[in-house]
């Protein structure tokens, strides 16, 4: 599903991609918006669109850009009709790093926030009229979409960026493997509260994400688990291996100690 995409340009050295069903997201507002308001209204509400993922690069850049300090390479950066992903190599274990890197996405949301609302202040408060097609609309429009987008990715619902910061802070005090454990099943009971929550409340686009993130969650703990378990066995090999020191210039000879 994940390999159905479209790269496009690159940022910073990272591929940036859309997936296939991106295409199908522009088509419907741009239908929406001409169906509305016609040309007017289609481009208003593409460029919106356009707009609002132009924020969801931004926040993947600012993991990136912040993985990319502590060595970490983004293979690329794929948006999906449900929001962005920012490919990591690897998450680095230091609970400070994933910190930092995880808390710089929303950062990036907060600090749009923060330079688009003189502009939405003014359109909200000044005596004209605040028209939809207009520089005071607009900004109104993204200042909650960001504050919306960043918000929303701190639920502390593991492997969102709010799940990963909880994670990381248990890693602070818990070995890495039981921090990851309490963070998913945190994420889990929250996924299925927000899930059902949606459900009721009819947004069914929502529930449905919250099902996605549960499943995702568990599965990352498996990959967790997994690489903990190669990782125990290699340092278990390493201590039975006992190296013996050269005599006569002999070459160094590894074999098995005592199990
Ligand atoms: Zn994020």
């Amino acid at each position: 599903m994940l390999g159905w995409s479209i790269n496009l340009f690159k940022v910073f050295g990272i591929q940036l991609a859309v997936h296939a069903s991106f295409v199908l997201l522009l088509a419907y507002y741009g239908y929406e918006g001409w169906v509305e308001d016609g040309v007017t209204g289609l481009c208003w509400s593409v460029g919106m669109i356009v707009l609002f993922f132009v924020c969801v690069i931004l926040h993947e850049l600012g993991h990136s850009l912040t993985a990319r300090r502590y060595g970490v390479r983004t293979s690329r950066i794929l948006l999906m009709p449900i929001g962005g992903m920012a490919e990591l190599d690897q998450i680095p274990r230091k609970p400070s790093a994933e910190l930092l890197i995880t808390a710089a996405g929303p950062a990036v949301n907060f600090a749009i926030v923060a330079l688009l609302l003189p502009f939405a202040w003014h359109g909200v408060f000044s005596d004209e009229e605040v028209a939809l097609y207009s520089a005071g609309g607009l900004a109104i429009q993204l200042c909650v979409a960001n504050l919306i987008m960043g918000c929303f990715n701190l639920v502390p619902v593991f492997p969102m960026d709010g799940g990963r910061i909880f994670r990381a802070l248990l890693a602070i005090r818990l070995p890495y493997l039981r921090a990851t454990y309490w963070a998913v099943m945190v994420g889990r009971v929250l996924a299925v509260l927000f899930a059902g929550a949606a459900f009721y409340r009819g947004n069914n686009l929502l529930g449905v994400l919250f099902i996605f993130i549960f499943f995702a969650g568990a599965a990352e703990y498996r990959a967790t688990l997994r690489r903990e378990e190669e990782e125990a066995y290699w340092v278990e090999m390493a201590r039975r291996a006992t190296l013996v020191t050269p005599v006569d210039g002999e070459p160094p000879l590894l074999i098995h100690g005592p199990n």
